[in-house]
């Protein structure tokens, strides 16, 4: 008889009650029953069950036998109640990805063809190091979990399987390393003391697959003798057509995720309200599960969750990584304030005045800093001054050193950087933040010749690899947060909600996609040859899916809820339900059971939203310029919203040059060029226009790499810019003035007495008896022509010479003005405004009767036309996208 047929296998079927209690009564009778038939004595027997969560459910039911206890552990508690795990050395796999990957940089080096891909191409070379670790962890577990004398005949199998698996390239070349590596690990890991046991009896409990390690410790001891039964409750889906479960189960479909979100939380609420607790929220799609929590948090639903999520995602994670980021030489100004503003330095923010981070910000803003390598310190005032310097200064606690330091050095100094800032106190006060400082050696040492110590001393890295290194670690955590005490709701995973006493168990994300499919095993070890080498390949990771699926069904109640669209595109069901759903349909139980949605419906009138309008009686504000006046034109509702209420866009700070800084720095160029030749007329004047370019790039601190693209743009306009001034100089213009700031008060009717017009302008060149206004344009010349076919809607033109007016009549000069278009593809072109004096007065007059009408209370409608409201800043004030279409 081989060890196997030596094992008693029975079956436990999945209509044994409703939910887990009766479940765990039946298992341990079967249990007590075999024991007792065998002459076994129950309390030197061993029970091994699938999750540490089972432990109190089984040893509860036992209690109904009235036999002595047996020891009841999951493989890995026992394990550790009998000895330590033996602690990683030197170059040995420490099953922690951030620091086996810096070993395996070690183990690759000096092997040419790794060197070579090292040299060739550095992504490749990460993605290999990922790999090998992937495989190496995977091999050495696997090995591990096969008992001392299935692994000594693994490796040579292994070794064998390798070498054949294919044509010798670089994944069988960082194969074999991966098992060379996991192979040369003589520690004795501790689930081997398990094989020398010897309990009375073994009982295994399979649920939700199969688990190599128990298998392999039940074999070794039936060979041994010892009396082992395993009590297998996995059903496959088609077993289900002759064993079906009493759950009451119902499936919905929904259109969208947001959709699917509400149906599942009403699905919750509703099991709430019946008293149905504890419900179990299946984890399968974390964005969606994010979704629903937030809908039941709103209704105070007691809810905790085991599956943990990155430590990457966690607050205190976030800040850390804004701190080094900040740190970075090319750090943006951004990721300087997200760090300033955040809890990691709120010591710092103490010490200074209490708005030194927002006037860091709006002189940040105000003066074009995008890069904390552009800003000038010197121009920084008071308390903004004195928050950046300080900040510089913690800062070079980072930044001193080598470029190239070993990874020891790095965390020393980021902890004394931390300790600087008063965070790592703060860090410790938090569960996410305690976990982040283990992790990353912050707060612990490494024991010595460890493999963690190794990697710490001798890995070498520069200030972008330690910010990635710092990355990958705290993605490779998980973060559980504790579990408040009277739950109503637990999100687990699907393979830990089974045979756990839950009243109601809710599964969403039931589709073809998010429940379906498998993780891909480690790259380096293809299906093949994961089958070859007895290790699980996708078909085993699909059935474990679908064991743990199966086990849900002996819960009370189970929705599952799914959408039917995936954007435009078609979503199927997901395979495991058409198979459960071809069960009942053989059974005679016929198809799955449509949700019956809780909620309540409620009858809502119709409240259509008019078009907005108002009123501001007196309000003018005392001036005025060309583009409030556009506005008031345009849209009175928008000069409301922009002139009348003085609301702004924040302006983002944004890395990249935009149009704008292009047409500021051109603005600021001309004008300096043309100040200085008033002066003295230059010898060479495309060297004076190049110099004042470079001036007053960096006056504005705008850096060299990324202004290039302008800087191509300005060079090609360099050229065309100076022809046409000679030709416009030789008409006999002369450049007067620019940048110059107008004010006036043009009108007649007494309640206007106070309001003013104001302007500021481009330039303005004279010859004698006439004066030319000129406007710089960077954008379209096409645009303009339009407006200029319709001078009297050219309001910036007419205000500019309103502001003129008075001058020019005082020097006897007629005006003029134009647009000087620099960017057109044709070369430079003027484009005058006609008979600017007589439409500036009709554009005076017209609006001296709209802004008296204004001050006395007219309405200001929302005219909501043309392209006024496409680049609207106030449209959601207006809510022109919420009007009714009957609207007015
Ligand atoms: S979105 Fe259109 S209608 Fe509304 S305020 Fe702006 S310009 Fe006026």
């Amino acid at each position: 008889m081989t060890a196997e047929q030596q094992i008693e296998t029975q079956h436990l079927p999945l209509g044994l009650g409703d939910g887990a209690r009766p479940f765990w009564e039946a298992a341990v009778q079967r249990m007590a029953g075999w024991m007792q038939a065998r002459g076994v004595q129950s309390r030197d027997a061993v029970v091994l069950l699938p999750f540490a969560q089972h432990l109190a459910s089984a040893r509860r039911a036992w209690r109904s036998t009235g036999l002595w206890q047996p020891r009841m552990e999951t493989t890995h508690s026992l394990a550790s109640a009998l000895g330590p795990s033996p602690l990683s050395q030197g170059l040995q796999i420490s099953f922690d990805a951030a620091i086996d990957v810096l070993n395996a940089r070690q183990l690759l080096a000096g092997q040419s063809w790794a060197e070579d891909l090292r040299r060739q191409d550095a992504r490749a070379w990460q993605l290999a190091l990922q790999h090998l670790v992937e495989a190496a962890q995977a091999l050495a577990r696997h090995a591990h979990a096969l008992g001392p004398q299935g692994r000594q005949a693994f490796w040579p199998r292994a070794r064998q399987a390798l070498q054949q698996s294919g044509p010798a390239d670089l994944e069988q070349a960082l194969a074999l390393v991966a098992l060379e590596w996991a192979a040369s690990d003589s520690r004795v890991p501790a689930t081997d003391a398990l094989f020398s046991l010897r309990p009375s009896a073994w009982v295994l409990m399979r649920a939700g697959g199969v688990d190599p390690l128990s298998d392999a410790l039940l074999s070794a001891a039936a060979a041994d003798g010892i009396p082992c039964l395993l009590l297998d409750a996995d059903r496959t889906l088609e077993q289900l057509a002759s064993d079906l479960p009493p759950v009451r189960l119902q499936e919905a479909r929904c259109e969208d995720p947001e959709s699917l979100a509400q149906c599942t939380a009403a699905t919750v609420l509703e099991h709430i309200r019946r008293q149905e607790l504890p419900v179990a929220l299946i984890a399968q799609d974390r964005v969606l599960v994010r979704r629903v929590r937030a809908l039941l948090e709103r209704q105070s639903v007691r809810l905790g969750d085991e599956t943990g999520w990155t430590l990457a995602t966690t607050p205190e994670a976030a800040q850390l990584m804004a701190l080094l980021r900040a740190a970075q030489p090319r750090a943006s100004i951004d990721e300087l304030l997200q760090w300033l503003k955040s809890d990691l330095s709120r010591g710092l923010r103490e010490r200074q005045a209490a708005d030194a981070v927002d006037q860091l910000e709006s002189q940040c803003r105000r003066l074009g800093w995008v890069q904390s390598g552009t800003v000038q310190a010197t121009h920084l005032k008071g308390p903004a001054s004195r928050l950046w310097q300080d900040a510089q200064e913690l800062l070079a606690i980072l930044r001193a050193g080598p470029a190239q330091r070993n990874l020891a050095q790095w965390l020393d100094q980021l902890r004394r950087l931390l300790e600087r800032l008063g965070a790592l106190a703060w860090l410790g006060e938090q569960a996410a933040g305690r976990q982040l400082l283990l992790a990353l050696w912050l707060q612990r040492e490494p024991w010595p010749d460890s493999a963690h110590q190794l990697a710490l001393q001798s890995t070498l890295l520069g200030s972008t690899d330690f910010v990635q290194w710092v990355n990958e670690t705290l993605e490779a955590q998980q973060f559980v947060p504790e579990l408040p005490a009277d739950l109503q709701v637990l999100v687990t995973p699907m393979a830990r909600a089974m045979l756990r006493p839950f009243a109601a168990i809710v599964l969403p994300g039931a589709d073809a996609l998010t429940l379906g499919q498998v993780a891909a095993g480690p790259v380096l070890l293809p299906d093949t040859l994961a089958r070859q080498l007895g290790m699980p390949d996708q078909a085993g990771r699909r059935a474990q899916l679908a064991a743990g699926f199966v086990q849900l069904l002996r819960a009370p109640h189970l929705t599952v809820l799914r959408c039917d669209r995936a954007g435009s595109e078609p979503l199927a069901r997901s395979p495991l339900l058409e198979r459960l759903e071809a069960a009942r349909e053989q059974s005679g139980a016929g198809a799955i059971p449509a949700w019956q949605d809780p909620r309540p419906r409620r009858a809502l009138a119709a409240q259509p939203m008019h078009r907005a309008q108002a009123s501001a009686a007196g309000q003018l504000p005392r001036a005025l310029s060309a583009s409030a006046l556009e506005a008031l034109r345009n849209c009175p509702y928008q000069f409301f919203g922009l002139q009348l209420l003085g609301l702004r866009e924040d302006e983002e700070l944004v890395e990249e040059l935009d149009k704008r800084d292009y047409g500021n720095w051109l603005h600021a160029v001309l004008h300096r060029f043309h100040e200085l030749a008033r002066e003295q007329r230059p010898d060479d004047a495309a060297q004076a226009l190049a110099d004042a370019a470079e001036h007053e790039r960096q006056r504005m601190g705008l850096s060299e790499a990324e202004f290039l693209p302008y800087l191509a743009s300005f060079r090609r306009l360099q050229p065309r810019y100076l022809a046409w001034l000679a030709g416009h100089e030789a008409a006999g213009w002369q450049y007067e003035g620019g940048e110059q700031p107008r004010q006036c008060q043009p009108w007649t009717h007494p309640v206007l007495r106070e309001l003013r017009l104001q302007g500021r302008l481009d330039r303005f060149d004279e010859q004698l008896g006439r004066r030319l206004l000129l406007d710089y344009k960077t954008g379209s010349t096409e645009a303009i022509k339009d407006r200029l076919k319709r001078p009297l809607e050219d309001t910036q033109l007419a205000v500019y010479a309103l502001l003129s007016a008075e001058e020019a009549a005082a020097s006897g000069a007629t005006l003029e003005a134009a647009y000087l278009m620099l960017d057109d593809s044709k070369g430079l072109q003027l484009l005058p405004h006609p008979q600017v004096a007589l439409n500036a007065e009709l554009l005076r007059q017209g609006l001296e009767q709209d802004l008296a009408e204004v001050q006395a209370g007219a309405a200001l409608p929302a005219l909501g036309e043309g392209r006024a409201c496409a680049l609207c800043p106030v449209r959601g004030l207006c809510r022109k996208d919420d009007w009714w279409e009957g609207s007015p």
